[in-house]
């Protein structure tokens, strides 16, 4: 809960605000929130994504799950509570970089209906794209990059989306990637056409 801040008076009027930085930077800023399994291709993608986005002349920031977890989030776990915190804080970071103008690609396992529409509301809904990296739990398991679906089933890490805690699917997301049967660059490239006009300035 926020704690008590009647002496906090946010400066907002008088910064440059989004358009301004949109105007200078001349792009749109989004956030492109993907969620997912672990091992569905989120990081994947987004690192994929941010170099052809680049490439094209857009400013992007590359915020994912495991990087902020050593840094800004350093003090949470994997419980419910502190997973809703972790996004909550992220989405709040993220606020700040489209504040700034700045695309951001957001990978975040961020598991719950609830948790990602606490995140669209923080954000703001006209600047939230919600991409569903959609692999199966098998496939994602047979991957199994950083051997955590292996220690999950050993019972050796707990509250494990998918094994041991709960993953909702989204039910209306902006876009779906069956990442069972796409590519990468194929993943990209739907991401990029679906996303065109809206960083487009
Ligand atoms: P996440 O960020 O969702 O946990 P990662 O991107 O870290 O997932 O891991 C996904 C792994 O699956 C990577 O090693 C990637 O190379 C591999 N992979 C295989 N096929 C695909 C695909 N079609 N799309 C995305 N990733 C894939």
């Amino acid at each position: 809960m926020p704690i008590n801040n009647k002496n906090i008076h946010p400066i907002h009027d008088s910064l440059l605000n989004k358009e301004e930085k949109e105007a200078q930077l001349n792009q749109k800023a989004i956030t492109i929130w993907m969620t997912g399994l672990s091992g569905s291709g989120k990081s994947t993608i987004a690192k994929h994504l941010e170099r052809s986005l680049s490439n094209n002349g857009f400013i992007t920031k590359v915020l994912d799950g495991d990087n902020v977890r050593i840094g800004i989030c350093n003090n949470l776990d994997f419980s419910t509570q502190d997973r809703i915190e972790n996004i909550r804080r992220i989405s709040e970071i993220s606020k700040l970089f489209i504040d700034g103008g700045i695309i951001t690609i957001n990978s975040f396992i961020s598991p719950t209906i609830e948790i990602r529409k606490m995140a669209k509301d923080i954000i703001g809904p006209e600047s939230f794209f919600e991409i569903f990296v959609d692999a199966d739990l098998e496939t994602c398991e047979k991957r199994d990059v950083k051997g955590l679906y292996a220690k999950a089933r050993k019972g050796e890490i707990k509250d494990f989306t998918g094994i041991s805690a709960p993953f909702e699917k989204p039910i209306n997301a902006d876009l779906v990637l069956d990442t069972n049967n796409l590519t990468v660059s194929q993943s990209v490239e739907k991401i990029i056409t679906a996303i065109k006009n809206k960083i487009t300035y």
